[in-house]
């Protein structure tokens, strides 16, 4: 039974981490103009107005999405957050305080060409109506369906370039070794494709099942990047951070993203911290 709903959540530091790391590596696609086939395999809602009740009644976006821009000025010397928190303007209804969290299917469509495809998979009944009421460019095809069967149906692409975003809720202990066994397969049939995972980061470190799985698959080039709120011994319950497994990162996103998010990482407290490794094959 599917439980989760991301709008309790919406613009959390997590998002932040997620959909920063999301926008960077579509700024780099970008430089070329060859098509890109993109899939987001847990899309949610779309956008996430901050005022719904959903929303206030945890709040998250405050040490989130709401501290950056809050920041925004301070922050305007680094071009990825600068552009970034310009892009996050573009859905706001006023111009000083935040009032609208554009979910992973937005920030997509947003850098979507009329060459491209984007395929957005949401299993919830509920999110998928809130996704299918989005007005999104026609390249969007959404489906209210698995999104780990999904993304295995779109291999071998029809263009020349794959990007994908796994971004599943873990309501369910199996889905870390699922996303593991989803991301060899694409790997397998795109050799090339750039996937990026998210992860919590829990007390119960089940993440490690995720990253043991990658590890052995004795795939190349994987990078992980992980944002913190503290230092995982302090924390009993709830996330403590946010993690990120690239495959095949495109080159000099690590080293712009380490910089950007050690920014994002000091408007979120005194015990936030951003770090990073290539993740060798064992
Ligand atoms: N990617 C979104 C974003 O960044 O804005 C947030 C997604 S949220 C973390 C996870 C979503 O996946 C939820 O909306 C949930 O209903 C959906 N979901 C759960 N299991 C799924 C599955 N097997 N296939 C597709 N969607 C699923």
């Amino acid at each position: 039974m599917l439980a989760y709903q991301h709008a309790y959540h919406a613009g959390n530091f997590a998002d932040v981490h997620k959909h920063l790391t999301l926008f960077a590596v579509l700024q780099y696609l970008l430089r070329k103009s060859s098509a890109i086939t993109y899939v987001d395999t847990h899309a949610g809602r779309g956008l996430y107005p901050l005022e719904a009740e959903e929303t206030q009644r945890l709040r998250e976006y405050r040490q989130g999405a709401a501290a950056v821009w809050a920041a925004r000025e301070a922050l305007a010397d680094d071009p990825l957050l600068a552009a970034w928190c310009e892009r996050l303007g573009d859905v706001q209804s006023g111009a000083s305080t935040l009032s609208h969290y554009p979910g992973s299917p937005w920030w997509l469509a947003n850098d979507c060409r009329e060459q491209d495809r984007l395929a957005l998979f949401e299993l919830h009944p509920g999110e998928a109506t809130h996704l299918e009421a989005q007005v999104l460019p026609p390249q969007a095809r959404r489906q209210h369906a698995d999104g780990l069967a999904g993304i295995r149906a779109l291999l071998p692409p029809a263009t020349p370039r794959f990007c994908a975003l796994i971004d599943p809720s873990y309501e369910r202990k199996q889905e870390y070794t699922d996303v593991a066994a989803t991301l060899q397969a694409v790997a397998a049939k795109v050799r090339h494709a750039i996937v990026m995972i998210w992860y919590p980061l829990l007390p119960s470190g089940r993440h490690h099942d995720l990253l043991t799985a990658a590890r052995r698959s004795g795939l190349r080039k994987l990078w992980r990047s992980e944002l913190t709120l503290h230092p995982p011994g302090e924390a009993t319950h709830g996330m403590y951070g946010s993690g990120m497994l690239l495959l095949n990162p495109p080159w000099g996103i690590d080293t712009q993203l380490n910089a950007s998010l050690a920014r994002v990482a000091s408007c979120l407290g005194d015990t936030a911290s951003h770090a990073s490794q290539w993740w060798v094959p064992e």
